[in-house]
């Protein structure tokens, strides 16, 4: 929990709206916990606690378990928790290869999930924003509540104030209004936010995966582009407009090859899905087959297949030390195509950092895997519909139902 102060002037009830955001935040993030492990938290009262927990109960959105002696003494505390159906939004996943749809509750578990692979040349927005709607009906007709938020990550580099894609080169969208189209269709009366699918895969490594806990981070999550996001101080890095860490399109050599953004060299380019298995000599759209295949190759000894993976192990490396040096993470989290090859690439990462990045920034910084697989984007993306009600509980309790027809699945 993080801990209210009560500052000098400030008014009662702006002091109540953030301790009651602090209690429902942490029984989000840590789980259940008792009434005296919330006292002892926050700092504040017995009674005080025992006033907030009780709005939340009443308001649908917690339950209090019967205490529980535990050998301490004095007397048993209840248990508090999260109502999982109290709250409950949807989370939607656009990648190039793959569509899935969710209801998530409150506590950040996925109630009802579809996933669905994706022809890559559905490719209008009319047809994706449909195709996403008929699943959003499934999903709603299983999930017994009503949907009070709509988060989506979408592989492309997003307006967070309107969710306007202003380029998705994997899907050829240049400035596509998809948010307000996608609200439109989904017609839920309720707030439809859009981000980047690897900002998102970030923070849900960050609240659930790899990095929980760790307050500075790197996510690098590669598909058919290399996505990423970079969590500073246990804030996302979203920049003025959402556009921030964009580290994929990092240029990192000069003389390299032309990008899907217009660009030459960046990043993507040298260590990206295509830049892989061309140079194993495969076709840069085998996806994930296609790694797997360069994987068993190195391991037989195949000479192509072990250089390709050095090659990108050591352009790796190149982009990870400009990170490294300005970030300053405590962790970089490999996601997806870079999380299998890292095992077989692991020696040249490292010595390559070793090699180019600052001593100090370089000497605290570790290189894991990503826990959470294929589902990190969309559980981030629950995350950002939630994150209004965590912020405010008092303002959506405050709040009407939202007007919405009966979801059916036809
Ligand atoms: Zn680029």
């Amino acid at each position: 929990l993080r801990l209210v102060r009560v500052e000098v002037g400030q008014r009662s009830e702006t002091v109540r709206r953030a301790n009651l955001s602090a209690i429902i935040r942490g029984l989000h993030d840590a789980g259940p916990m008792s009434r005296s492990q919330i006292v002892a938290a926050t700092g504040l009262t017995r009674t005080a606690i025992g006033g907030l927990v009780g709005e939340l109960v009443a308001a649908g959105l917690v339950q209090e378990a019967p205490a529980v002696r535990q050998g301490t003494p004095g007397r048993p505390s209840p248990v508090v928790r999260i109502v999982r159906d109290g709250a409950v939004v949807l989370a939607i996943e656009m990648l190039v290869d793959s569509l899935s749809v969710a209801s998530v509750g409150l506590d950040g578990r996925v109630i009802v999930q579809e996933r669905v692979t994706r022809a890559r040349d559905e490719r209008s927005v009319e047809a994706v924003v449909a195709h996403i709607a008929s699943m959003a009906a499934e999903v709603r007709a299983r999930t017994p509540a009503p949907i009070v938020g709509v988060g989506v990550a979408v592989a492309g580099v997003v307006r967070r104030r309107d969710g306007l894609v202003a380029m998705a080169p994997n899907l050829g969208w240049v400035d596509e209004p998809f948010g307000e189209r996608l609200a439109a269709v989904l017609a839920l009366n309720v707030p439809v936010t859009v981000a980047n699918d690897a900002d998102l895969g970030a923070l849900a490594e960050h609240l659930r995966g790899a990095g929980v806990g760790v307050d500075d981070l790197i996510y690098v999550s590669g598909e058919v582009g290399v996505g990423g996001g970079a969590i500073v101080g246990g804030r996302p890095l979203d920049g003025l407009a959402g556009y921030g860490g964009e580290i994929g399109h990092l240029p990192v050599n000069p003389g390299g090859s032309p990008c899907r953004c217009g660009s030459i060299g960046c990043w993507e380019t040298e260590v990206g899905e295509g830049a892989l298995l061309s140079l194993a000599g495969l076709s840069p759209d085998a996806g994930r087959r296609g790694i797997d295949l360069v994987l068993r190759e190195a391991q037989a000894g195949n000479q192509v297949a072990v250089a390709a993976l050095e090659h990108v192990g050591r352009w790796l490396a190149v982009g990870l030390a400009a990170l490294v040096n300005i970030l300053n993470p405590q962790l970089i989290v490999l996601g997806s195509m870079h999380g299998r090859i890292y095992p077989a690439s692991r020696h040249t990462v490292e010595a390559g950092l070793s090699a180019r990045a600052l001593p100090a920034p370089r000497a605290v910084v570790r290189i894991v895997p990503a826990t959470l697989g294929a589902d990190a984007p969309l559980i981030g993306a629950a995350e950002l519909a939630l994150e209004p009600i965590l912020v405010d509980p008092a303002g959506f309790m405050a709040r009407p139902a939202p007007v919405q027809r009966l979801a059916s699945a036809s």
